[in-house]
């Protein structure tokens, strides 16, 4: 065995390790904020819930391992390889917590704008619609999002990081942040954090966002930190007694069950004013 091989051998050693945290992690938050959604529950719902597979099989599985290959071994390689900037290491050698928190805070202070602007531009939110039409918020629900919103905000998220030369476990762990955060916000759990929900965004906050309440409309924005819904004039928390009247897209019933036409839908001819 030569020293390169060794080398290779270490690498994927390291690799395959990395995963192998990564989505245990993933698996156990998942299981843990089930039980807890079990236990203390905000609102009584079906665990199996409209929509659940078609969630759990179709976004999660599928449609994330596809979009994952596009987005990375396509979008974001040809990215690097035309412009050579990955080769710069910018960020290399920043200690890795650096790199995450860095990555973590930027990317948040842009999908608040971006998610405020979807909600703005109806053709934006032609693909953000799909992730507003569940009906009943749990752990997963946060999965549904179309694809073409995917595949924008992916490529925007994690193209920097590459770019500027973030190692693998960085862009690796920022996902499990992005996964674990996801189905946090979202969870069906009677969450109370006190004064922390005005600097980490939880379902006290982002469950008004899906909700069809009035006043609620066009508030919570905040994907991780809470803060920019504070800083710009967007939170929207209720007296704690008040629960929203219902969670959803406003016309549901004409919004498609089958994932293949809930893609379709966000492309149907635009009504005209009257
Ligand atoms: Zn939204
Ligand atoms: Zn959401």
């Amino acid at each position: 065995m030569d020293f390169q091989s060794i080398l290779q051998f270490f690498s994927t050693i390291s690799l395959s390790s990395t995963a192998i945290y990564t989505s245990s992690t993933i698996i156990v938050c998942a299981v843990l904020i089930i039980a807890l959604e079990r236990i203390f529950p905000y609102k009584t719902q079906e665990f199996f819930r409209e929509g659940f597979f078609g969630d759990l099989f179709w976004y999660t599985l599928v449609q994330s391992y596809v979009l994952s290959i596009l987005i990375f071994d396509v979008l974001i390689q040809w990215l690097d390889s035309a412009s050579g900037l990955g080769r710069l290491q910018i960020v290399t050698n920043w200690p890795i917590w650096v790199q995450l928190v860095f990555f973590v805070l930027v990317h948040d202070c842009y999908i608040y704008w971006f998610h405020r602007f979807q909600h703005k531009n109806k053709y934006l939110w032609r693909i953000h619609e799909a992730h507003h039409s569940v009906k009943d918020i749990d752990w997963l629900a946060g999965s549904r999002s179309h694809s073409l919103e995917i595949l924008v905000n992916q490529t925007i998220e994690f193209a920097p990081m590459v770019l500027l030369g973030a190692p693998i476990e960085v862009i690796a762990w920022k996902g499990v942040i992005d996964a674990t955060t996801g189905m946090f916000i979202h969870c069906n759990i009677d969450v109370r954090t006190g004064w922390l929900k005005y600097i980490i965004n939880g379902p006290e906050l982002h469950r008004w966002h899906h909700a069809h309440d009035k006043d609620a409309i066009d508030h919570n924005f905040s994907t991780k930190f809470a803060f920019w819904d504070y800083m710009f004039g967007t939170a929207f928390f209720p007296q704690r007694e008040r629960k929203p009247i219902g969670y959803g897209l406003v016309r549901a019933l004409e919004f498609p069950k089958n994932y293949f036409k809930q893609h379709l839908y966000a492309f149907r001819k635009h009504e005209r004013a009257k």
